[in-house]
């Protein structure tokens, strides 16, 4: 039993981790899912809770082909203890996913095997520019699965991003 392992904020989750996620799904029997800073929301950089993130990430996922596990992971302040806390939240895992610099890093330190994806139009495709398009009023559905849409209406979203981004 092969298991990878992929973690973000998922801030929203976008077609970007979908287009990773399908990727990772052809070469590994089981894939894990961390749903990183899960402790944080309703801050601008951080808008909806692990919750609602499991639920954008378990809905999109719905019809994928692979068994998957979707874990929220709260922050450590210790780097050097992380991927033991990561593995202690999760079931076992051969190989991490990722091309964020410092997670390639703590997993490489810990002797995991680590295979770093392709980033697919990383301009279009990111949780800030999501984010800057929800506070600016333009076009962002394009850039999610159909599945977060319907997520992000049911909790109001965007009205909740643009209303915590106001000032008092
Ligand atoms: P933010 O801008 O809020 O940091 P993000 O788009 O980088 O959001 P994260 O939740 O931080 O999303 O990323 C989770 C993982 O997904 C990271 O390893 C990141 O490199 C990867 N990722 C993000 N965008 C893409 C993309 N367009 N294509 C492939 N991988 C991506
Ligand atoms: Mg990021």
């Amino acid at each position: 039993m092969k298991r990878g392992f992929y973690i973000g904020r998922f801030q929203p989750y976008h077609n970007g981790h979908q287009s990773v996620l399908e990727h990772i799904a052809k070469h590994v029997d089981e894939i894990i899912i961390g749903v990183g800073s899960a402790q944080l929301s309703h801050n601008v950089a951080n808008p909806f809770t692990s919750g609602e993130r499991v639920l954008m990430i378990t809905r999109a996922l719905s019809s994928l082909d692979c068994p998957f596990y979707v874990i929220p992971i709260e922050d450590i302040q210790r780097n050097a203890l992380w991927v033991a806390h990561v593995r202690s939240m999760t079931p076992p895992f051969d190989t991490c996913y990722s091309s964020n610099p410092l997670v390639v890093q703590l997993f490489k330190e810990s002797g995991v095997d680590v295979q770093s994806p392709a980033m697919y139009e990383r301009e279009l495709l990111s949780g800030t520019e999501i984010r800057r398009r929800m506070l600016a009023g333009e076009p962002w559905k394009e850039l999610v699965p159909r599945a977060v849409v319907q997520v992000l209406d049911e909790i109001e979203g965007t009205a909740r991003l643009c209303q915590i981004a106001r000032d008092d």
